[in-house]
């Protein structure tokens, strides 16, 4: 508990794992990029730093819960948060990643006598909020002994393997997730297009083969139009155009990724930019 944590990135994510960090008795530092979402974590007791290096400067472990490369470049390397973080300090990257930035990144933390870990996570808004989401740690196992503590505030760990290995299993992960919902997407178009009875279609559907944990949660939320930000449509975009370069790095040529993402984008250009992935079926219905 002695730990002193950072966290960078107070997005839909972020904002439940400092939360859950602050429940835990750790008294995180935490910055974001758009200060109105520091707020409401100042009032819960968070100290709010006005850049990442003043949040890392004195941290043991430090954690980016960001969009994307850019996102994570921004906050790490531009903003000089590496360049000030005392020797051995803990980089815990939580953001949905490429694999060759993850990779420079690693070699950047480790250029500073840093440690890191790859540590994205299974779940969304309210296993964030909650603190029970799944890291997918790749790295060092003695370096995640020593932030077990951090991650076990905010939810359950794995240990995938070396560095890297938790961003690639994570691309797969929202390769197979994305792909359902793009698929469903376009079964409730066709259903609501037909003569079949849309409830016992959907019924059909969710309780049988197809009706995965998420196609059940996604169905709800497309049958009542519920649209409230649990994963926005531009992160599920990127996250098929990341684990489509994974696969195509490893020789696959992932006609899914492309074809799923088309439809996050379509949504995404289409308006539905801020809103949750559910809202891709809007640009399939009449
Ligand atoms: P979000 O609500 O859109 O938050 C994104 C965060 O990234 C915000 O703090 C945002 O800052 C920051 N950011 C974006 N561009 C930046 C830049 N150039 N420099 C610095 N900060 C920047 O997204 P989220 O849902 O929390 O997702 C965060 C990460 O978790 C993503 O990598 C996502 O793929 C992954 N993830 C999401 C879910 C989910 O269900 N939501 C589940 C698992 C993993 P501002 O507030 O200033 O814009």
């Amino acid at each position: 508990m002695n730990l002193k944590v950072a966290l960078l990135g107070l997005g839909i994510m972020g904002s439940g794992m400092a939360r859950q960090l602050l429940a835990h008795g750790f008294a995180p530092t935490v910055w974001n990029r758009n200060l109105n979402k520091t707020a409401a974590l100042r009032e819960a007791g968070a100290q709010v730093a006005d850049s990442p290096v003043e949040a890392v400067r004195e941290a043991d472990v430090a954690i980016a819960m960001v969009a994307s490369d850019v996102a994570s470049r921004n906050v790490w390397i531009d903003s000089g948060a590496l360049a000030a973080m005392k020797p051995n300090t803990i980089v815990i990257e939580s953001s949905t990643l490429t694999i060759d930035w993850s990779r420079e990144l690693a070699a950047a933390a480790m250029a500073h006598a840093l440690k890191i870990l790859d540590a994205p996570v299974t779940g969304s808004k309210s296993q964030a909020q909650s603190g029970s989401l799944r890291f997918l740690v790749g790295g060092d196992a003695g370096v995640l002994e020593r932030a077990r503590p951090v991650i076990e505030a905010m939810g359950s760990f794995i240990h995938v393997g070396p560095q890297g290995s938790g961003t690639l299993l994570k691309l797969i992960n929202n390769f197979v997730c994305g792909v359902q919902v793009a698929s469903f997407a376009e079964a409730l178009a066709m259903i609501e297009r037909s003569r079949l009875d849309v409830s016992q279609a959907v019924e059909v559907l969710t309780a049988g083969a197809p009706g995965s944990p998420l196609v059940k949660t996604i169905a709800q939320r497309m049958l009542e139009r519920a649209y409230e930000p649990n994963f926005l449509v531009p992160l599920m975009a990127k996250d098929l155009a990341y684990a489509g370069a994974a696969f195509r790095a490893a020789g696959i040529t992932s006609a899914l990724a492309e074809a799923a993402r088309d439809r996050y984008l379509a949504a995404a250009n289409a308006g539905f930019g801020q809103q949750d992935i559910s809202a891709i079926v809007e640009t399939l219905r009449k």
